[in-house]
């Protein structure tokens, strides 16, 4: 028998039973969505889990994007990366403002913070970053230049579930971050997204917007929208959390696994080791630099593809080379970015993930013809 396909990921499940057991009370309750006791639970326990003083639940990571940057009346430009999943660059855009692209830094990825001011004009609104990969952003620059001038920062950390740097969650950076609960992420809700903060005043604003600007009554205060997470989303959220730490170790023996095997060959290129760091190993992305390593990028993709290993070109194109955009927004400003999207491939990576299984994949990776 030929080995079953692998996948860049596969989504987190509890034990069935812990399921059952969960959505047995839904049914008591007859509660299904609008903040039931399931929200409300999985509200407490992120926030918990999080270390951060306030959250709010959302349907979706990028609704809960869509809402920070709303209702903060964010129009103006942002500064924002377009090395990134689409979600960062679609909720600027149709929340009514203007990306400007800022490059990144050659080996975390994440947007350069010496670039930044030279991006402000009198425009610039906010910064919207992403902690890509789990590399957190240097958060103390971005702040001091959004203070300097009065810009607000928007994290979007998505990839950061439990992510903290020298005792500091990952959550409490910026005015806003943003973590997406959806089914292929380190934890998840099946869909369902976070937004974190420290303005208590937040807590109604994010409340209203999600249920139709509406807060205790028939009157629409705001122009909300719908982006309420459903009872049986928390419910999922509720039992994945018992096991995310176990996951997150089981995502590091596989992320070792992979270093030991593919560490120090030339012209393979791995993410940096983060000291200080408490990461949660969500992702494995691995530059090819074909002048050394002899094959390129999509060589490797298509050695792997052969034996039904479906790594993941993340993130090519770059979301400012989208077709919607239509050119609008040149490569040529994001180089590194440019250089980036054309190497990077993200490997396999899930907690049950067999060692084997990386072993395996490693061999085709060397072998690539
Ligand atoms: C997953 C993701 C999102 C969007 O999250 P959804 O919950 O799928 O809407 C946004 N930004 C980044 C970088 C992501 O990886």
């Amino acid at each position: 028998m030929p080995p079953e396909p692998i996948y860049v990921t596969r989504p987190a499940l509890p034990p069935i039973a812990d399921y059952i057991a969960e959505i047995e009370d839904i049914w008591e309750a007859r509660y299904l969505t609008n903040a039931g006791p399931k929200h409300q639970a999985l509200s407490r326990q992120l926030s918990d889990y999080l270390e951060v003083p306030h959250v709010a639940l959302f349907a979706n990571g990028h609704l809960a994007l869509e809402c920070a940057l709303q209702t903060l009346d964010i129009t103006g430009e942002v500064i924002t990366t377009p090395f990134t999943f689409a979600s960062t660059t679609l909720a600027i855009i149709r929340s009514g403002a203007t990306p400007v692209f800022c490059d990144i830094d050659p080996t975390t990825y994440v947007m350069d913070p010496e670039l930044i001011e030279s991006l402000i004009t009198d425009r610039t609104q906010a910064i919207l970053p992403v902690h890509v990969y789990g590399n957190l952003c240097d958060d103390e620059r971005i702040r001091a230049i959004a203070r300097k001038h009065g810009l607000k920062v928007i994290y979007d950390a998505a990839h950061t579930f439990g992510i903290s740097r020298n005792g500091v969650a990952a959550g409490n950076l910026g005015d806003v971050s943003m973590f997406s609960l959806h089914a292929t992420k380190v934890f998840n809700s099946i869909e369902g997204g976070v937004l974190t903060f420290s303005d208590e005043s937040l807590v109604r604003t994010f409340t209203a917007w999600r249920q139709f600007g509406q807060v205790g009554g028939e009157n629409s205060e705001s122009l909300g929208t719908n982006a309420k997470l459903t009872e049986f989303a928390a419910a999922m959220g509720l039992c994945n959390l018992r096991y995310v730490d176990e996951n997150i170790a089981l995502r590091e023996r596989v992320t070792n696994r992979y270093r030991e095997r593919l560490g120090g060959v030339p012209g393979i290129i791995l993410n940096p080791e983060r000291p200080g760091m408490r990461s949660n190993y969500a992702y494995f992305p691995v530059l090819f630099d074909s002048k050394q390593f002899g094959r390129s990028r999509d060589e490797v993709a298509a050695a792997l593809a052969r034996q039904d290993v479906f790594a993941r070109k993340y993130f090519h194109p770059l979301t400012s080379q989208f077709s919607v955009f239509q050119g609008r927004f040149p490569i040529s400003e994001t180089p590194v970015a440019a250089h980036v999207a054309e190497r990077v491939l993200v490997l396999p990576l899930y907690a049950d993930l067999p060692l084997e299984d990386v072993d395996r994949i490693c061999e085709i990776i060397l072998q690539t013809p």
